[in-house]
């Protein structure tokens, strides 16, 4: 079983999905991971995004495999090599929205989502998994938090891999981010029909996580 919790970034989905892979027993499923990994090998390999063949090509010679090492932890290895810290940096979330519109990319990556989720019970995250990727799921949430918080959790993020920021600069960037994920062609990010808004701007994360069990209880 499938359930889906989508979002802007920062909202407060991944904390959330983690806490609740583990109070339910389900594995966490991270797919912003997986479109970072993609555009983390495409600035590596010099892709040019403009051109189709190009990056159908590039992804088929990408050597992308996914660890689920405990239930809400999900490693990612480029030519076997541990990359799930690298692709968090501030060039790749600078680019990631570009690759994560383009046709063949999406396309790879739901088929991925899709067949590795075949078998056990999973949390996915993302920003169409309600919409696009498994929209007859049971539950699905989506996330929703206030532009100061969420660039107040973004800056935490930074800090962790050690990159200083500017607090107004991660709001900013959020919001062209956000720009760009809602106003794509192909799976724009939005509320999936029949999901459950969760505003997780005053919440701690226990009582997100809470608001969801209730729901899923119910
Ligand atoms: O969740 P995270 O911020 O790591 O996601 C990085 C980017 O990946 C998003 O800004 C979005 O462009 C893309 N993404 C997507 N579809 C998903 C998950 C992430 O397009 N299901």
């Amino acid at each position: 079983m499938v359930i889906t919790i989508d979002g802007a970034a920062g909202v407060g989905k991944t904390t959330t999905a983690k806490e609740l892979a583990k109070e339910l027993g389900y594995q966490y499923f991270d797919t912003g991971a997986m479109y970072r990994a993609v555009t983390f090998y495409f600035l590596a390999e010099g892709v040019d995004l403009q051109k189709s063949s190009n990056i159908s090509e590039s992804l088929k010679a990408m050597n992308l495999r996914i660890d689920f090492l405990s239930g809400n932890e999900m490693i990612l290895f480029l030519d076997e090599k541990d990359i799930s810290l690298k692709i968090r940096n501030q060039k790749v979330t600078s680019y990631v929205s570009e690759v994560s519109a383009l046709k063949e990319v999406r396309e790879m990556m739901v088929s991925i989502q899709r067949t590795t989720t075949e078998k056990g019970n999973f949390i996915v995250e993302g920003r169409d998994i309600g919409s696009v990727v498994f929209p007859d799921a049971k539950y699905k949430f989506y996330l929703t938090a206030d532009y100061d918080i969420r660039a107040k959790r973004r800056l935490a993020d930074f800090e962790k891999i050690n990159e200083a920021k500017n607090i107004n600069k991660i709001k900013e960037d959020l919001i062209v981010r956000d720009k760009y994920d809602s106003n794509r062609k192909l799976s724009p990010l939005k509320k999936p029909d029949g999901a459950i808004i969760i505003d997780t701007s005053e919440c701690s994360i226990k009582e997100q996580v809470n608001q969801i069990l209730k729901h899923i209880e119910r």
